[in-house]
């Protein structure tokens, strides 16, 4: 009875580390480390994943500009670039490159 019992708590663990890593590749975050960290510390690596932040929009935006492959580029240059080549702007403030839905910089310049 006992080992159906611990057979039964894996399989559950089990899936749900593979729940809690598609939500961290969701955020952006590597997925097979989270699933590890789930794996072996339980709901403490539930609430880790859970508290990671969303970087789903940078990732997203790569998905996009990068025709649906999901590759990052290599270089914040390389990224720059692709932002320009796609609607992006640049600031005339602090020289940041933003994306196109981007209307104001973080340093406070408006779109022009
Ligand atoms: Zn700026």
């Amino acid at each position: 009875m006992t080992i159906f019992l611990l057979i039964v708590a894996f399989v559950i663990n089990l899936v749900l580390c593979f729940k809690f890593a598609s939500i961290a590749e969701e955020k952006g975050h590597e997925p097979k480390g989270y699933f590890w960290w789930c794996f072996f510390l339980g709901t403490a690596g539930y609430i880790m994943v859970a508290a990671l932040p969303d970087r789903g929009y940078y990732a997203r935006s790569m998905k996009n500009i990068n025709g649906d492959s999901g590759k990052k580029p290599t270089t914040d240059l390389a990224y720059e670039e692709r932002l320009l080549n796609n609607g992006g702007w640049k600031c005339p403030s602090c020289q940041k490159v933003n994306p196109e839905s981007v209307t104001t910089c973080r340093c406070g310049m408006p779109k022009c």
